[in-house]
């Protein structure tokens, strides 16, 4: 039973530890003044419950890394504090932690069997439940589906099994907590998927407290209970993946996750919480609802499924410049008026497509 909770971490790298020196408040990568060095994480509050997939997702040198390094305990914040179950974490080294740690790098031990390998992650802690280590070590490979291959080097597996050796290990002494960083980013899309799956099905036997690290929206979308957007060192938005999906916060989280079209303009003629928007350097209104009472700007997003080329409503051109042929339909991009569109078409486009949109199909969001 773990729940993790971290309250105003900020974590420095190099500069004066005690930070002094005022928030800088830059921008991406937070090179600053004050304390000096960079700010890797400002201000991170979070609630990861008891038996949760959670994820942070966002791009690169946003935080995630090393918002896992500090709740793994190979980092202390700079302030602010971790806790387990409530627990503080201050100053508990990362073997007392109870944490599975699973990193990009497979990191087996070339010269160890897959079977010692896993047994490696034994020798802090006597197996649960009374069971031997052999027993335990044979456990864990047929809960990651390596049943007899115990006996085999790493150099004898494929990407993906090794990947599974490496969870084995950090799930052998039963840890309150697995911390899994980008641990697919080294495999090719296919076994991505399968694998991504397989480590759900393991996740949620187990119900153990987890804590994935990834920056790909999809994989992050797919796998997850909630998820973290996170951008500069902040948390941007914190929800299930369909609240993301369908409610993003900010114009930063539309627009990476779910490939969202998003538009921003002045508010004109408004009818209730209906108005026209008169779009942000083109001759165009859009006709939309959802217009939060006392507003004058706005943003709002379309999906691209939302992009229909029935619609009566809101229509517009597109010139279509790539399209990818996906199973279910096609994703196409193109522009409109310097601005990319993404559209997702039940078939193939050749040249230019008029979509629209319905008014009630979009979602609104605060413009600052
Ligand atoms: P990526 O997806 O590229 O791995 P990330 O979101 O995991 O990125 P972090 O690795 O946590 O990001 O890095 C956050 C910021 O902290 C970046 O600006 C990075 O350059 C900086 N940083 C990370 N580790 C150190 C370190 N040991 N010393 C100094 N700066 C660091």
């Amino acid at each position: 039973m773990t729940e993790l909770r971290l309250e105003a971490v900020t974590k420095r790298y190099g500069g004066r530890a005690d930070g002094a020196g005022g928030e800088d408040g830059a921008g991406a990568g937070g090179e600053n003044g004050g304390g000096g060095g960079t700010v890797a994480l400002r201000d991170v509050d979070l609630t990861v419950r008891d038996g949760e997939f959670f994820t942070l997702v966002g791009p690169s040198g946003c935080g995630k890394t090393t918002t896992l390094r500090t709740i793994a305990g190979f980092e202390e914040p700079t302030s602010g504090s971790v806790s387990f179950d409530g627990e503080p974490a201050t100053g508990v080294p990362p073997e007392e932690r109870d944490v599975g740690v699973v990193f990009q790098s497979y990191a087996l031990f070339p010269h160890m069997s897959v079977a010692e390998n896993v047994g490696y992650g034994l020798r802090f802690r006597e197996p649960p439940g009374g069971t031997t280590p052999g027993e335990r070590v044979r456990e864990l490979l047929e809960l990651v589906d390596l049943e007899g291959m115990g006996e085999r080097d790493p150099d004898q597996l494929s990407g993906g099994q090794r990947q599974r050796v490496a969870l084995a290990r950090a799930l052998a002494p039963e840890p309150d907590l697995l911390l899994l960083d980008e641990p697919m980013s080294a495999l090719d899309a296919r076994l991505r998927e399968s694998l991504r799956r397989q480590l759900k099905r393991i996740q949620s036997t187990l119900g153990i407290t987890t804590v994935y690290v990834t920056h790909d929206q999809a994989e992050a979308l797919a796998i997850s209970d909630r998820l973290a957007v996170m951008r500069d060192g902040r948390v941007e938005q914190v929800a299930t993946p369909e609240s993301l999906y369908r409610e993003p916060a900010t114009r930063f989280v539309a627009e990476f996750v779910g490939d969202n079209n998003v538009f921003e303009g002045a508010v004109r003629d408004r009818t209730g919480e209906r108005a026209r928007i008169a779009i942000d350097g083109v001759d165009r209104e859009f006709e939309i609802a959802g217009v939060p009472a006392g507003a004058d700007r706005v943003s709002f997003c379309v999906r691209p499924a939302a992009l229909a080329r029935g619609a009566e409503t809101n229509r517009f051109d597109v010139a279509v410049e790539t399209s990818e042929f996906r199973g279910e339909g096609v994703r196409a991009y193109g522009r409109w008026n310097d601005r990319q569109i993404v559209l997702l078409l039940e078939d193939g486009v050749d040249g230019d497509v008029t979509v629209g949109f319905e008014p009630t199909d979009v979602h609104v969001f605060d413009a600052r």
